[in-house]
C-alpha cells in the first residue's frame, strides 16, 4: 500500500517553501483569523488552492467549489469548524477509518492501513483532521483517484458524497468563481431598480398570495409591466422557462448555495441562459403576470415580481422568508447612491 502520494509530498515541499517566505503558513492563517476581514482570508483561500492546484493537477475553481460547499454543509447541519482558512469536515470514522479501533488516530501510516481519509499535507507526520493542508491534502488525494480530468474529479466526488445534488452543486460553484476569478461573491442588490414605483410588504406564509402559490413561499413585489427585475446575487442560472404557477420564471443559485426565485415575469432578457453565471444588479427579465395557465397565460392577476429564497441542506430545499433579506438589500443600495 503506498502511503504518500508523489502530488503530496510535492505539496508539503512547494507549501513549506512558500511558508519560509512570510513565516509559517499556519501562524499567517491564524493571525488572519484572529482579524477576521472576509476579503482577505478569501485572497489567502484562493492562493491556497491556486497552489494545491499546482501539484494535485485539480483545477482551483474546484478546490475552491468543494471547499465551499463543505461550507455550506458545515452551515445547514451546524458543524462548527472555527479557526480554519478551509472548510472541508470530515468525520472521526471517515478520517481514521471505519474499522480503525483508534477513531482519534493521526498516523498517516495507520489511517492509511485502515482506508481512512486522513492525510498529512504539512509536513509534520501528523494527520490532523483540524489542519487546512492535511484537510486539503485529504479531498485532493479522494478527488483525484481516477485521475484529474473533469469528469474523473466529478465521477470521485459522486463516490464520496453518494450525491447527485452534491456534484451538481459543486460544478455550479467552480462555474461561478472560475468565470468571476474570484472568492468574494457575498455581494447583493435589490431586484427591482431602488427608485422605480413598487410596493411589497412582508406576505410570508399567507395562504393567498397572488398567481397560485398555494401557501405563501416569498414575496410579491408589485410593480407596473416591464420594470426590470435584476439578479440579487452573484449566481448561476439554474432554471429558466415556463412554470404552470410560476409563468416565466428564473432559478439562480448563488455560492451559498442559496436558490433566488422570480417568477411571473413578462419576459427574459435574450442573452441570459442556463448555466450562465450574473452579477448582482444585472437584468434578468420584466415585471410581468405571467403565469396560471398554459405557457404566455398573462394577466390573471395584477402585474408582481414573485421573489423566493431556498436552501438546500445537501438532501432537500426549503424556502425561508426572503422580506428581511429584500429590507437590507433595499437600505444597502439606497445608502450607496446617496453616497
Ligand atoms: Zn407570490
Amino acid at each position: 500500500m503506498k502511503s504518500t502520494p508523489f502530488w503530496s509530498r510535492v505539496l508539503v515541499l512547494s507549501l513549506l517553501l512558500s511558508a519560509t517566505e512570510s513565516g509559517s503558513l499556519s501562524s499567517k492563517a491564524a493571525s488572519i483569523a484572529d482579524i477576521k476581514p472576509p476579503q482577505n482570508l478569501n485572497a489567502e483561500r484562493k492562493e491556497l488552492f491556486e497552489k494545491t492546484s499546482l501539484v494535485s493537477g485539480i483545477p482551483w475553481t474546484y478546490l475552491a467549489a468543494v471547499d465551499q460547499y463543505e461550507r455550506t454543509m458545515n452551515v445547514a447541519k451546524k458543524r462548527n469548524v472555527h479557526q480554519r482558512i478551509t472548510n472541508i469536515y470530515f468525520t472521526d470514522s471517515e478520517w481514521t477509518g471505519l474499522l480503525n479501533p483508534d477513531q482519534q488516530d493521526t498516523s498517516p501510516k495507520s489511517i492509511s492501513f485502515f482506508h481512512g481519509f486522513g492525510r498529512d499535507g504539512s509536513g509534520d507526520g501528523i494527520a490532523d483532521r483540524n489542519n487546512d493542508l492535511d484537510l486539503l491534502a485529504a479531498m485532493a488525494q479522494l478527488m483525484t483517484k481516477n485521475g484529474t480530468q473533469e469528469e474523473n474529479l466529478q465521477i470521485n466526488l459522486w463516490n464520496y458524497y453518494q450525491n447527485s445534488r452534491s456534484v451538481e452543486r459543486i460544478k455550479q460553484f467552480a462555474t461561478i468563481f472560475g468565470t468571476l476569478n474570484t472568492l468574494d461573491v457575498g455581494e447583493h442588490a435589490f431586484p427591482l431598480p431602488v427608485n422605480a414605483d413598487y410596493s411589497y410588504r412582508s406576505t410570508w406564509g399567507d395562504n393567498r398570495g397572488w398567481g397560485g402559490h398555494r401557501s405563501h413561499e416569498g414575496t410579491d413585489l408589485f410593480a407596473r409591466y416591464g420594470v426590470p427585475v435584476r439578479s440579487t446575487c452573484y449566481g448561476i442560472i439554474e432554471v429558466k422557462g415556463w412554470n404552470p404557477y410560476g409563468g416565466w420564471r428564473i432559478g439562480i443559485r448563488d455560492a451559498s448555495n442559496i436558490y433566488h426565485y422570480y417568477a411571473h415575469l413578462s419576459g427574459f432578457q435574450k442573452e441570459i441562459k442556463e448555466n450562465d453565471v450574473v452579477k448582482p444588479g444585472q437584468i434578468i427579465g420584466w415585471v410581468g403576470s405571467s403565469g396560471y395557465g398554459k405557457p404566455g397565460t398573462s394577466g390573471k392577476f395584477p402585474p408582481h415580481l414573485h421573489f423566493g429564497l431556498y436552501r438546500d441542506n445537501g438532501l432537500t430545499e426549503w424556502s425561508f422568508d426572503p422580506y428581511p433579506s429584500l429590507r437590507k438589500w433595499e437600505r444597502e443600495e439606497r445608502s450607496k447612491r446617496k453616497n
